[in-house]
């Protein structure tokens, strides 16, 4: 529940930007939320897929508290030691070489957009600067991104948008190839389970084939691994299962642990590309999130290997129940959706009536994306509202 009082505020002083739920946390412990009357909610989301820790983690708390009393910030005119440190371990964990920091999933896409289209400008001239994006997609909220996105809702109210951007129907390679022969594409951008679209995985045939053309053609592919990465889907990066290499990489939501951090990696074709002057951002990399950062790595390498576990988990407890208004389950890891018969908005809403938090994706699925440190005891006590929320409607 939330107060009356907190709503009023919220009302009187902030944009009416979001249809907030009917909850108001005051703390959190683990994968379990409080709210302001101190009851007690299991967490299913990590807000959305960033408390990837969980929440008030001992070891994420200390190293954020020791660096906070260190040194927070200072500019990226300079050197400091959280950042390199950070960005080694990213490029050994992922095999790529390189990193740009950036604060949050729509700003490392935009990196990724300049970082592609230099490439092609470098290279092939001015006009080979379009970027493909599949349908469902989400890449942020930004102009660019929204160009980005291929869901028609998301690019309307605020013409002109970037241009240079198509969209391409996921799973058909005959239509990427229709789109490639035109001769002005520089990168492909994709996520492999896309999240804010329905968790809809790619097949890996098709992503192996988007791979193949893309270094063919001499075009970058871009994986946007905001909501995939850092473990969520059991892999440091999602991309790791399917065998690619791609050119760059984003990542956000779940690196530091509940900090504002994003970033993009690069491998050979891309790090060469970006020069000073070309690209930047005050916050990007600074001392306090990537120490937070560096601990949430921490805390995550002994579980990573659990993170399977725990999603089979989820999927034998739900097969076995059979709840009436669940249609089927997908996704991989902690980043699972489950179609439901009906708006997916009602079951959210009566879960968290019932001491739940649970997400939305897309028209029909309710996204599940606890912290990957859920304990096997919250887990069962979450499941056991979900199941009576999917049988009681
Ligand atoms: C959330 C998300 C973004 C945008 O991230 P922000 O931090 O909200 O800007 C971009 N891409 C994907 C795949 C996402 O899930």
């Amino acid at each position: 529940m939330v107060t009356a009082e907190l709503k009023q505020r919220y009302e009187d002083y902030i944009l009416p930007t979001y249809a907030r739920f009917d909850a108001g946390f005051a703390r959190g412990e683990g994968a379990t939320l409080y709210d302001e009357a101190g009851r007690a909610y299991i967490d299913f989301a990590s807000g959305i897929g960033v408390n990837s820790v969980g929440h008030a983690h001992p070891q994420w708390v200390k190293a954020v508290s020791e660096q906070a009393a260190a040194l927070a910030h200072v500019s990226n005119l300079y050197y400091t030691g959280p950042g390199a440190a950070l960005a080694e371990r990213l490029c050994k964990l992922s095999g790529l070489e390189k990193v740009f920091f950036a604060n949050s999933g729509a700003e490392a896409n935009e990196g990724v957009i300049k970082c592609v289209r230099k490439y092609s400008w470098d290279k092939f001239g001015k006009e080979r600067y379009t970027i493909l994006t599949l349908y469902d997609s989400f890449h942020g909220r930004t102009i660019s991104t929204l160009s980005a996105t291929g869901q028609d809702v998301f690019h309307r109210h605020f013409h002109p948008f970037t241009e240079g951007f198509r969209h391409i129907p996921a799973g058909n390679v005959s239509a990427l190839e229709r789109e490639l022969v035109k001769g002005d594409v520089c990168a492909v951008m994709i996520e492999l389970i896309q999240g804010e679209g329905g968790v809809l995985p790619l097949g890996a045939n098709y992503v192996e084939e988007i791979a193949a053309l893309c270094a063919e053609n001499d075009i970058l592919l871009c994986v946007d691994e905001v909501q995939t990465g850092i473990g969520r889907t059991g892999t440091w990066f999602a991309f790791q299962q399917y065998g690619i290499c791609p050119d760059i990489v984003s990542f956000a939501k779940g690196i530091g642990g509940g900090l504002p951090m994003g970033g993009f990696l690069t491998g050979p074709r891309a790090s060469g590309v970006l020069t000073p002057g070309t690209h930047a951002t005050t916050f990007g990399g600074t001392p306090l999130c990537a120490a937070a950062a560096l601990a949430t790595l921490d805390i995550l390498e002994p579980v990573l290997g659990d993170v399977n576990r725990k999603g089979r988990r989820i999927r034998a407890a739900l097969d076995k129940a059979a709840p009436k208004a669940l249609k089927g389950v997908r996704g991989t890891g902690l980043m699972l959706g489950l179609s439901v018969e009906g708006p997916p908005r009602g079951y959210a809403e009566q879960a968290l009536e019932k001491g739940l938090v649970v997400l939305t994706a897309g028209k029909d699925a309710l996204r599940l994306m606890p912290p990957l440190t859920i304990s096997d005891a919250e887990l069962k006590q979450g499941l056991n509202i979900l199941i009576e929320v999917l049988n009681t409607q």
